[in-house]
């Protein structure tokens, strides 16, 4: 079965539950969320009631609540430990979202690696091994590492990066991958034969890792290391290279999650997600939405 769903957002009144009805609403199956706003620190009380009933609903939906993801804050750099008081912040930002996790029941927490800030990649990764030999002393919650499009001084934007941590950590229990097949493009990857890209992944890091995959297509060129996101089917990466990997039967058990842009401030995702249900690209969908 394809287990597919969107970013959707939580907001401090209605949490889970909320979310979870978002998603709904666009035919998913699955959703990843923030617990706050990405870019900020404030966070709201955990409900456990509202928490259990959207748990309940989920099983009434028949929704697998261990593929339902979190991603972790974009303020936690855990690469960077230039000032102590930032580094800091991030190890004891990013604990707190491991606890709260843990309090809503989530398994899968999507991370970005870091960016190495100009300390360079081998202090960097090491910092980041620091960091997480900290978070994940003692947790049910396992940490996915983003593969990312290089921009900048981001780390994790090959697989021998994301292996390096992965070898640097005490607890590899708690600790898994999460593709993104834009971030792949962008970084350098050839996507368009994705059996041979899992296939090195495999080699290098184990395909076993891999969690979860963000789906999205690219506003631009392969080796780009732009990180800008596209809608299905309307980027450089095309509709039926994206079918393929959310087909691909060695993916079946991953969850898919798409991150496309919102068209003029409307979320394309029920629309994307019956697009690619019905495998057949709909070249107005952009228009669909709007009206
Ligand atoms: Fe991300
Ligand atoms: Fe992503
Ligand atoms: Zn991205």
């Amino acid at each position: 079965m394809l287990t597919i769903g969107s970013h959707v957002s939580f907001n401090s009144n209605t949490q889970l539950l909320g979310s979870l009805e978002e998603a709904l609403s666009y035919g998913a199956n699955t959703f990843m969320f923030y617990t706050g706003a990405p870019q900020n620190t404030v966070r709201s009380k955990i409900n456990s009631e509202i928490t259990k009933k959207a748990i309940d609903m989920m099983i009434k939906k028949n929704i697998d609540y261990s593929k339902v993801i979190v991603h972790a804050p974009y303020i936690i750099n855990l690469a960077n430990n230039k000032e102590d008081d930032k580094y800091d912040f991030s190890i004891r930002f990013l604990k707190e979202e491991v606890k709260r996790c843990e309090e809503l029941g989530i398994k899968y927490l999507v991370l970005h690696p870091g960016s190495h800030v100009g300390l360079g990649i081998d202090v960097g990764i090491d910092n980041i091994i620091n960091a997480l030999n900290i978070i994940l002393k003692d947790t049910t919650v396992v940490i996915l590492l983003e593969t990312m499009a290089g921009k900048g001084t981001e780390i994790g934007s090959n697989f021998d990066e994301i292996k390096r941590i992965i070898d640097g950590l005490n607890n590899k229990e708690n600790i898994g991958v999460c593709l993104d097949t834009c971030h792949l493009n962008d970084s350098g990857y050839d996507i368009s034969n994705f059996d041979a890209l899992l296939d090195e992944f495999d080699k290098i890091v184990g395909l076993s890792y891999v969690k979860c995959i963000h789906i999205n297509d690219s506003k631009n060129p392969i080796s780009s290391h732009k990180d800008r996101h596209e809608n299905i089917g309307f980027g450089t990466l095309g509709f039926d290279n994206l079918i393929k990997i959310i087909y691909n039967p060695r993916l079946e058990k991953i969850p898919k999650i798409l991150e496309t842009p919102y068209v003029e401030d409307l979320p394309p995702y029920k629309y994307e997600i019956e697009m690619i249900r019905n495998k057949q690209f709909d070249s107005n969908l952009k228009s669909k939405i709007i009206h």
